[in-house]
């Protein structure tokens, strides 16, 4: 292991001057057990305390700084047992103030009354006259620490207050300044204007102004931002500049004059970055989103043609089965006219079927197979797989992209999500990847109406299901599911069918689907709501993602308030697909003020980057889209939904570094290098993968 720099950071937090035993032992329940440990111990808030001011000119109740002489000695009493009261009259200058501390008789004893102070403290005015409670104290002459200054305030605990916390945070920094080594080159610094390192601990923990430390924090959520992409790249093994499979140029307009309508503008720019991925030298690792409906399909299609033409096998892989069969049912049609030959490999088939498919694809017999990534994932049976593509990629972990990609001779690797994540989180759980939007959808869609709704339009509901049903439409019916495999959901579903069934969608054809039933079930009853077989499907969320049935206009939610907002716009996107008026309906059960807001939101927005910003808003990170899921650290000072422009400059600065090999080739570079390593090591190794 080589040297790292910053290691005397690594000492236990009780040598450090004030600590002791049984102190470390307090600061232990913070998290805090070093020297580094607690000077990267952020401030919550500041107190301004720099703001000096007259005493006539302070009002009730207001926090001032006054610097004072006292025109009395200090009085001790004590009324009752277990109360002291200490007083005095100060001036500055012009007026007069009573003050009053209670329980502090040490105030005797350390305030030299022939001297002069500054105070900190809220003024009260009773009448004509003023008073101070318990205000902070330091000799005028040596102020600077408690008051007049910007003062931090800290998350505490039992045995640690404020004070203590600032004092020991003050030792610590004296101990450390002169011993930390900047992990910023200079240049780089100046480029990106960040502050120095010792400059910008000194400033988070004890400000000389807000400016500053906002310099501080800048520097400092940059460095942890920048560290997180660093090792993210890193734990991917292969930068982008990796070299990989030069397709060849292909003429795609057989295919495009075979489809049923032209591309989108969208879908001709993000086609073309595809593209030129694919026919360079650079191996291609681009991230896809787009909104529910946009039309992403085809742009895999184009891919996996471009691929096929050029010789190569390509892996299309899906989260679900039902997904699955949905894409081969669209796709191994089309891509029959051109002689390429698509195999559908799912958990569902029967072992010979799966040897069989297998088979195939080992001698190369099969051009395309689309799969779920469970059985997709973990064999290694191409011949000559050029192209992996996933579908709905936000249901993926970090890790588990890295293996995708370590199949083959190096595929080249194209993931497509639909937008349920914010640009911000984004940014950071696929910095690695180059990322296409595509951002606008097919023309002649009409947005989807949403209503929220409760118990009492529940008759009105279905009679409106039955007028669209009449004219030819078709419904869904999603019920709410906290686990597939819990059978309480299952219930629900089913017992929702039997209610409707003969009673209030009497006649019409009910058809129900969940995560429970065989796969050969779950097949059966997609497709025969697919060819209009049946009018409406009551659902769990297996229906969630990628489901295409473009006759169905109506998408019923119960309780909805229990989905995820992301959520909420994915089940929303089953509908609005084809050229009929849809709507989506969410009965919503929750009495909250946030689910009431939850539900507003969703009625007044139809773009999933604006929902899922909402949604961040309103929930924070880990709730809204598992986070911790993903294998993000939680963050020591950014904040992903406040630092959105620290991030893109950090995404901008990892990529040169990245690109450019800085962290191997320059002495420079060095420090940075171990810390990205060392953190490799110690945070990153367990990025889970859901
Ligand atoms: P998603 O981005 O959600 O995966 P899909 O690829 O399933 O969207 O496309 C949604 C629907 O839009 C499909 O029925 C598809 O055939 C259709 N579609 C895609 N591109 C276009 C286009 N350029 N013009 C018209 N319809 C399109
Ligand atoms: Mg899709």
């Amino acid at each position: 292991m080589s040297e790292y720099d910053n290691r005397y950071l690594d000492s236990p937090l009780k040598y450090v001057k004030g600590v002791g035993e049984n102190r470390a032992k307090l600061f232990s329940k913070l998290g805090i057990y070093t020297l580094g440990d607690i000077i990267h111990y952020f401030p919550r808030d500041y107190e301004d305390r720099s703001v000096f001011k007259p005493i006539l000119e302070a009002s009730d109740g207001e926090p001032i700084t006054v610097r004072v002489r006292f025109v009395t000695g200090i009085t001790e009493t004590r009324p009752r047992r277990n109360l002291s009261i200490q007083k005095a009259m100060v001036t500055d200058g012009a007026s007069l103030m009573n003050v009053t501390w209670f329980n502090q008789g040490y105030v005797k004893q350390n305030i030299d009354i022939s001297r002069e102070y500054v105070f900190f403290g809220t003024v009260r005015r009773v009448g004509s006259r003023v008073e101070i409670h318990n205000p902070v104290f330091e000799e005028a002459d040596q102020s600077g620490n408690l008051t007049g200054r910007i003062v931090p305030v800290y998350p505490l605990t039992k045995g640690i207050t404020q004070n203590i916390l600032r004092k020991i945070l003050r030792n610590a920094l004296d101990a450390a300044s002169d011993k930390i080594v900047d992990i910023l080159p200079t240049g780089f610094r100046h480029k990106y204007r960040l502050a120095e390192a010792v400059f910008s601990y000194e400033q988070i923990h004890f400000p000389t102004s807000m400016e500053n430390m906002e310099m501080a924090r800048r520097r400092l959520v940059f460095e942890e931002l920048l560290l997180l992409q660093l090792g993210l790249s890193s734990i991917k093994g292969t930068n982008s500049g990796q070299s990989g499979i030069r397709f060849s140029p292909v003429d795609i307009s057989p295919l495009l004059n075979a489809l049923p309508f032209k591309l989108t503008p969208a879908q001709e720019r993000v086609f073309e970055e595809i593209r030129s991925d694919m026919e360079s030298e650079r191996r291609m690792n681009r991230l896809i989103q787009g909104d529910v409906g946009s039309g992403k399909t085809i742009l895999a299609v184009l891919a996996m043609y471009i691929a096929a033409s050029s010789g190569y096998q390509s892996a299309f892989m899906v989260p679900t089965e039902i997904l699955a069969e949905q894409h081969y049912r669209t796709i191994a049609p089309l891509f029959e006219k051109f002689d390429i030959k698509v195999g559908l490999l799912t958990g569902g088939l029967k072992k010979k079927e799966k040897e069989a498919i297998k088979k195939e694809a080992e001698e190369e017999r099969l051009d395309v197979i689309i799969g779920t990534h469970a059985v997709l994932g973990d064999s290694t049976m191409f011949g000559n797989l050029g192209l992996v593509i996933t579908d709905e990629q936000h249901r993926f972990g970090v890790r588990q992209r890295a293996r995708l990609s370590q199949k083959g001779e190096n595929p080249d690797l194209l993931v497509m999500t639909a937008t349920p994540i914010p640009r911000t989180l984004a940014l950071v759980l696929y910095g690695d990847l180059d990322v296409s939007i595509v951002d606008s959808l097919p023309p002649g869609r009409k947005p989807i109406k949403t209503y929220v709704v409760d118990e009492s339009m529940r008759d009105r509901i279905y009679q409106f299901i039955r007028k669209n049903i009449a004219e030819g439409r078709q419904a869904y019916i999603v019920c709410p599911l906290v686990e597939e495999s819990d059978e309480l959901e299952v219930e629900s579903a089913t017992g929702l069918v039997e209610k409707i069934r003969d009673d209030a969608l009497k006649g019409l054809r009910v058809g129900l689907i969940h995560g429970r039933m065989k796969s050969a079930e779950k097949d059966d009853i997609m497709r025969r709501f697919s060819r209009g077989e049946l009018d409406v499907l009551v659902s769990t969320t297996v229906i969630e993602v990628g489901v295409n049935v473009p006759n169905a206009n109506i998408m019923v939610i119960e309780n909805a308030e229990r989905f995820g907002l992301a959520q909420l716009h994915q089940l929303r996107g089953r509908v609005g697909r084809g050229s009929h008026q849809s709507y989506c309906i969410l009965f919503n059960q929750g009495k909250s003020e946030i689910s009431r807001q939850r539900m507003e939101i969703m009625a007044k927005s139809n773009d999933g980057f604006v929902i899922a910003e909402k949604d961040l808003e309103l929930r924070g990170p880990g709730d809204v889209f598992g986070v911790r899921q993903h294998g993000l650290p939680e963050f020591r000072i950014a904040n992903l939904y406040r630092d959105m422009d620290v991030l893109k400059d950090v995404q901008k600065a990892a990529r040169e570094i990245v690109s450019g090999n800085l962290l191997e080739k320059d002495e420079a570079w060095r420090p940075l290098a171990r810390r990205v390593e060392l953190m490799v090591r110690k945070k990153l190794q367990d990025l889970s993968m859901n």
